[in-house]
């Protein structure tokens, strides 16, 4: 630019702007518009609704660079700028003021004046010191704490016009800025306007009034996009007493997190009802996930108890295989089949450098024996057992005395004082422990615990083995003895089977089996405690693959295989019901955040004029889906709360039972989710509030 050119600072140079109705029309708003601006001057744009006036402001403040012809300020066209120049452009080298005001009603006054250094991330002290100046100078500077909504219009207008100056721009736009305002105040307004042309700015508005365009020092005519007139007013006088000028150009460049957090923070409180509500939408979502996974935690703890409490991972339980089909006796072992299984095994863990033996003899044996017997009659060779208590002490042990035991087992090594209803465990030392199915014969369960009762067994050793035996014949080798023990402990099957139940010590069992029978017990069972659950693991499928046809497992174990798989299945659709929760909160805020950008379309356009980036716009809604995440997620912990309170009391009140598991990683659980979701669905309605026209947005009412 040559200087001698009366230091012009803005060149229009055959600007001719079409707008694109569809794909093979469009509108010529500007014809060849060609003017020079110098500082200083104070210019009124006059001309009929839709000359075009608005379009051309809009060229000037570098909102819109769809052009041909050259608009030039500080030796570049406008047209030719970068995506990032032409914000820095509006940031710094223009201010807007509109007509409606565009102020932003959920910032204070201070923070609307200020936005376009926060959008420089201009220190807070250093944004205060500016805005108070500048508010000095159009006279609000007691306003400063005010929400737009508390001042008139000339107030919001002089608010807009310090917005505007707060960078120190060298071109003031303002398009028909005393358009909704009386004439008192317009010339209130016009005498800012043209303090702020006489301390060396260019200074265009856009005016319909006469009176308005008489004090300007110059006035264009546009009609119908053309220039029709340029006069110079000769009586224009600067004025004497100057607006205050601010410091120039911030030094950083962006919005920061902090800002972007602060002013959604702000947005959102303005709209607490409606963000509440949604948040809550949310936090139901939130809440039920939780839900879910203490239900999923619970249930699934609540069956590895159980499990536990018939049986035990370091356990290998073998049984034979029955080989009739009625169930009614257990097979048991000889001698030479453990022998014979015992090496098999061990040759199997050698083999797999399993490290572990199993040892059947020595001190530190590792195998151990259990006694099952269905134990109802002796057909067929076989056992049946009866517990009677002689109440009135005559010595005779009646029908109402007696009970008949269905099941005798040998107390199995996983059993506990968790399979207790009451009582203590009986040992090879002795006692008997039973079932509750007891109360057949005693009143209630605390006047059996330590009772004696004699023990009757009817045994059939089969010696005589059933072949010779016709069916339905009782062997003649049936024996009839006795023994006495005490009853230590009442046990809860309710796992396994209300039947009578008894349980011994096996090596009590064999003791009084030998002393009474001349008989050594066989047993059922064979049990292998391992060290740990992988080598369990690995006899079990060894058995599994090369014995299935002669042994199997206890029936505890297919049992617990049976719960365990339950667990599964229903933790999972728990898990699924919930997942579908959650996608309907992320859908919510999807909506909600689209419907927002649509209201808040205008805001984004002023804050595009004032300089704000793309990326700022996307920061700004990408903020507000974080903070809405954050507090849906807190309001989530809330509401999971809840349910879980009235879960467990519902549950404890009709079942008894109430399998909620709560872990303190579940907060994170769900301040993550629920941040991670709304931050997910708030993407797109960023990036569409980011992508937004500012003409088109400015448009919008
Ligand atoms: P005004 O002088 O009233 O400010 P404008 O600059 O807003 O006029 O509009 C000039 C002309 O351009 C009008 O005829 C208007 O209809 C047209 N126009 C403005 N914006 C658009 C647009 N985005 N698409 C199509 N036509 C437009
Ligand atoms: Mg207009």
């Amino acid at each position: 630019m040559e200087e001698n050119k009366d230091n012009i600072i803005l060149s229009i140079q055959k600007v001719n702007k079409k707008y694109k109705l569809d794909k093979t029309q469009s509108f010529q708003a500007l014809f060849d518009v060609s003017l020079d601006f110098k500082m200083g001057e104070l210019v009124s744009i006059v001309g009929e609704s839709g000359s075009g006036k608005s379009t051309l402001m809009n060229l000037i403040g570098g909102l819109d660079s769809l052009f041909d012809g050259k608009i030039i300020v500080d030796n570049k066209n406008l047209r030719e700028l970068s995506p990032k120049e032409l914000d820095r452009y509006r940031k710094d080298k223009v201010g807007f003021v509109f007509q409606s005001f565009n102020l932003i009603p959920y910032l204070s006054i201070l923070e609307n004046v200020t936005m376009a250094l926060t959008l420089s991330n201009v220190s807070e002290k250093e944004k205060e010191e500016r805005a108070t100046k500048i508010l000095k100078s159009v006279g609000l500077q007691y306003h400063m704490k005010k929400k737009p909504s508390q001042l008139s219009g000339g107030q919001k207008q002089r608010v807009a016009i310090a917005r505007a100056l707060i960078n120190d721009p060298d071109i003031i736009i303002a398009d028909e800025p005393t358009g909704a305002l009386d004439s008192a105040t317009s010339m209130q307004i016009l005498k800012i306007l043209k303090k702020i042309a006489d301390s060396g700015k260019l200074v265009i508005m856009v005016t319909h009034s006469e009176k308005v365009a008489k004090v300007s020092s110059r006035v264009i005519e546009i009609s119908d996009g053309r220039i029709v007139s340029d006069k110079i007013n000769p009586s224009y006088k600067a004025h004497k007493e100057k607006i205050s000028q601010t410091k120039k150009n911030p030094t950083k460049q962006y919005l920061s997190v902090y800002s972007a957090l602060h002013l959604s923070f702000l947005n959102m409180w303005a709209n607490k009802t409606k963000n509440f509500f949604m948040s809550f939408g949310v936090a139901i979502g939130i809440g039920s996930l939780i839900l879910m996974l203490c239900f999923s935690f619970g249930i699934s703890n609540y069956i590895n108890d159980t499990r536990a409490s018939f049986s035990d991972p370091t356990i290998v339980t073998i049984s034979k295989k029955s080989t009739t089909s009625d169930m009614k006796s257990y097979e048991q072992f000889t001698d030479e089949e453990i022998t014979n299984i015992i090496d098999d095994l061990n040759k199997f863990l050698e083999k797999n450098n399993y490290n572990f033996v199993i040892d059947t003899g020595s001190e530190e044996k590792n195998v151990t024996y259990g006694f099952e017997a269905f134990a109802t009659d002796v057909l067929g060779g076989g056992l049946s057992a009866s517990i009677s208590c002689d109440f009135n002490l005559d010595g005779e042990y009646t029908e109402d005395e007696t009970m008949k035991i269905y099941y005798l087992y040998s107390t199995p090594p996983y059993y506990g004082d968790k399979n207790l209803i009451k009582g203590e465990m009986s040992s090879s030392e002795g006692g008997i422990m039973v079932n509750s199915s007891i109360l057949q014969i005693f009143d209630d369960l605390d006047s059996a615990l330590g009772k004696k009762v004699k023990i009757t067994i009817n045994y059939d050793s089969g010696v005589n083995s059933s072949d010779t035996l016709l069916e339905n014949e009782v062997s003649s080798m049936a024996q009839e003895t006795f023994f006495f023990e005490n009853i230590t402990a009442i046990v809860d099957t309710s796992f396994l089977s209300n039947y009578p139940i008894m349980y011994i010590d096996y090596d009590l069992l064999e003791y009084h089996f030998e002393r009474l029978l001349g008989e050594k017990l066989s047993p059922n069972s064979i049990y292998i405690k391992t060290p740990n659950e992988k080598i369990t693991n690995a006899i079990n499928s060894y058995l599994q693959e090369n014995y299935s046809n002669e042994l199997t497992g206890a029936i505890e174990n297919s049992l617990a295989s049976i719960l365990g798989e339950m667990g599964n299945i229903i933790g999972t659709s728990l898990i699924v019901i919930s997942l579908v929760a959650l996608l309907v909160s992320a859908i919510m805020i999807l909506v909600v955040m689209h419907m927002s950008v649509t209201e808040r379309t205008k805001e984004i356009g002023v804050l595009k004029s004032i300089g704000a980036r793309k990326s700022d716009i996307g920061r700004l809604f990408s903020c507000e889906s974080l903070l809405i995440g954050f507090f849906s997620g807190l309001m989530g912990l809330v509401v999971s709360g809840v349910l879980i309170l009235v879960a467990y009391l519902c549950l404890i009140h009709l079942v008894g039972l109430a399998p909620i598991t709560f872990k303190w990683y579940f907060v994170a659980i769900a301040l993550g989710v629920s941040i991670v979701i709304s931050t997910l669905s708030g993407i797109y309605p960023a990036q569409r509030a980011a992508n937004l026209d500012p003409v088109e947005a400015l448009r919008r009412e």
